[in-house]
């Protein structure tokens, strides 16, 4: 692992010795059980106000309002020695998702480890070896699934993103909720410059992996910062473009239409006028989007959804 960038973006583990990651596991499981708490408070606070009532992720209802019994069930190192030899195997490497029923029924947030074993940097795998759980904006857009699946509901309280472009904002919104909190925060900061704000930098050690191009690449810009993609060509994305991203239709890639546009809009209203629009067009109205959904789901039925393709 020598060619890594590893110290200007620090690794947590190493891919070719088994149960390494166990130095970090506990400071790995505290950086994410914070993470998740301090995004539950956040989210609970006006103007968004997922609480209780509005079916949060709560051990205890202690408002009588909503379900309890519903504690967000955290795995940070989910999959680690999936592997023979105490390392993860393909299907637990390089990806984050969040599972959420109906209310009452506890959710299930799983952060896999970075870089896949036996494989170089960066031409067999360009991520660094890190832990999701240790990157603010991966654990936050896991847990805003939550919120989008647990808002967007048909009368039995089941998720309705169950569609292409149902499924496709629901990825905006987890990446946009996520950065409206950091750069409020000061964490994630967003000049006039467009291209600064990239999901997946710490563990894509500051290049766009995870997402095509950043949150902050206006329609029209020229930046370098905001290549686009052969498919839909340079600059922010506009609706034109759904579908043709990546050549397909891909509820991550075609999320950034909604998410560079929601971005947009947070730069002209601000954040917390931003959050209240977006979070009240989230709730129950009499239009919900209930086309079959395309997206994984897991055994139990519920959606699945991941950090990235
Ligand atoms: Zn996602």
């Amino acid at each position: 692992m020598a060619d890594e960038p590893c110290t200007s973006f620090v690794c947590t583990w190493d891919p070719s010795v088994g149960r390494s990651w166990a130095a970090n596991r506990q400071r790995t499981a505290v950086n994410n059980f914070y993470l998740v708490n301090k995004f539950h408070d956040h989210l609970a606070k006006a103007p968004i106000g997922f609480t209780e009532a509005a079916g949060n992720f709560e051990l205890i209802n202690s408002s009588g309002k909503g379900k309890g019994g519903d504690p967000v069930i955290d795995e940070p190192l989910d999959g680690a020695s999936t592997a023979p030899g105490g390392l993860p195997d393909a299907g637990h490497i390089d990806n984050a998702n969040m599972s959420t029923p109906p209310d009452g029924q506890s959710p299930r947030m799983q952060m896999y480890l970075f870089h896949q074993p036996g494989t170089t940097y960066p031409d067999g795998d360009p991520f660094i070896a890190s832990a999701g759980s240790d990157e603010a904006d991966v654990v936050y857009h896991e847990y805003t699934h939550g919120l989008s699946n647990r808002l967007v509901v048909g009368p039995d309280g089941v998720s309705t993103l169950n569609s292409q472009q149902g499924g496709s904002m629901g990825e905006a919104w987890s990446d946009w909720y996520a950065f409206d909190f950091l750069n409020a925060q000061g964490y994630a900061p967003d000049t006039s410059a467009p291209g600064e704000v990239r999901v997946g930098d710490y563990v894509g050690a500051g290049q766009d992996l995870i997402r095509t191009q950043p949150l902050d690449c206006p329609v029209g810009t020229t930046s370098t910062k905001c290549p686009g993609t052969p498919g839909a060509g340079p600059g922010g994305y506009t609706y034109g473009d759904f579908g043709k991203i990546i050549g397909a239709p891909e509820v991550h890639a075609d999320g950034e239409i909604w998410g560079e546009t929601l971005w947009d809009l947070r730069g002209r209203l601000g954040s917390k006028l931003t959050e209240s629009l977006v979070t009240r067009a989230m709730e129950p109205g009499p239009g919900r989007p209930v086309v079959p959904r395309h997206a994984q789901r897991d055994p139990a039925g519920r959606p699945h959804d991941l950090l990235r393709p």
